[in-house]
């Protein structure tokens, strides 16, 4: 599957019958004829249609539009007013684009504003090749895309890896006081992410004179900031947060409403493809593996090694912690001292 299905709709939307009664309600006999596919595409996807710009101009056939776009559900109308009326208040607009199912519901969201977008998308230096594949459609469709870098790739690469429950006589200070000769060590995830994503990410808004960040967060999922749509920081940015009341589900039908394929690693299990040699974040990447044996076995190969490392010093603490516990006997001197 190439970028291109993802980002563009490859399908006809997903679309019932609407009933008579509504058509009937939403064109008065009063204003002028419009075609049926224009209505449909109208009632489908209200500001989102491509026939929408022409009609919200002016004229009589704008008059048809409020009670056209009741058709949508009422987060997304909901979420769409919160973006007209945040996009009115300002002028350097920001979203920051992780290549999720998520993110890019708000793409579509701000598809009327594309001309004014500028979209932010971090590599964090050890990108998914079809998540570059997916920002190269996307850049020719809005005002600008920019890409923040990382050394994660680097970092990997030195034998930093990172992970979710940290040995600590694997780490750099643990090393330092428990020499070993194992040629790797361990980080935790958010000190990485810190470091070659977050922190050049908050740098990249800084210095772009945004003065609105759009962000893909959910109530409903397990990490996110700790803010709420409208929050505004200290360089003066305010966070607009439109799906910040939407469940997993309205996503996925506002998706599928909008014609836009899901990328193909949810059918793994996997959300949003971040470092492609990432060996954190495992609650949420149990499909992963098995992802990169169908599209990447090389990184495949890599990725099952470190796990594998990782997997034998965590052994090594649970041990400890059974034996700590009296669960097992200690055995070759295993929890006992010098
Ligand atoms: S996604 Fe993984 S490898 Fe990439 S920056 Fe975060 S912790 Fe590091």
């Amino acid at each position: 599957m190439s970028a291109q299905d993802s980002i563009m709709p490859t399908h006809s939307p997903a679309m019932a019958e609407p009933p008579q009664a509504e058509m009937t309600a939403a064109v008065e006999p009063a204003l002028p004829l419009i075609s049926i596919e224009v209505a449909r595409s109208l009632f489908a996807y209200g500001p989102s249609s491509p026939y929408y710009a022409s009609f919200a101009k002016g004229g009589e056939m704008s008059q048809c539009l409020p009670s056209i776009n009741q058709s949508a559900p009422a987060v997304v109308r909901a979420s769409r007013a919160e973006v007209a009326a945040a996009m009115a208040k300002h002028s350097r607009v920001l979203l920051q684009f992780s290549g999720g199912k998520d993110s890019l519901a708000c793409l579509y969201l701000l598809r009327p504003y594309w001309d004014r977008l500028t979209v932010m998308w971090s590599s964090r230096g050890d990108p998914f090749p079809e998540v570059v594949e997916l920002l190269a459609q996307i850049r020719p469709l809005v005002r600008e895309v920019v890409e923040v870098s990382g050394n994660a790739k680097a970092h990997i690469e030195k034998g930093i890896y990172p992970v979710d429950l940290v040995p600590v006589p694997g780490t750099w200070l643990g090393r330092t006081l428990e020499p070993a000769t194992a040629p790797f060590i361990f980080a935790s995830r958010y000190d990485c992410c810190t470091e070659n994503f977050w922190k050049p990410m908050a740098h990249a808004t800084e210095a772009g004179g945004f003065d609105l960040v759009v962000r893909g967060q959910r109530d409903s999922e397990a990490k996110r900031a700790p803010f709420s749509s409208g929050a505004v920081d200290s360089g003066g940015r305010t966070y607009l947060l439109p799906l910040q009341h939407w469940s997993k589900q309205d996503v996925l039908a506002y998706l599928h409403a909008e014609g836009v394929e899901l990328p193909r690693q949810y059918a793994y299990g996997l959300s949003s493809l971040d470092c492609l040699h990432c060996t954190a974040y495992l609650e949420e990447n149990g499909g992963k593996r098995r992802y990169l044996r169908d599209f990447h076995p090389e990184a495949a190969i890599e990725y099952e090694r470190r796990l594998r490392l990782i997997q034998g010093a965590q052994e090594r603490e649970h041990r400890l912690m059974r034996i700590a516990l009296g669960e097992i006997e200690p055995a070759e001197g295993e929890g006992m001292g010098d």
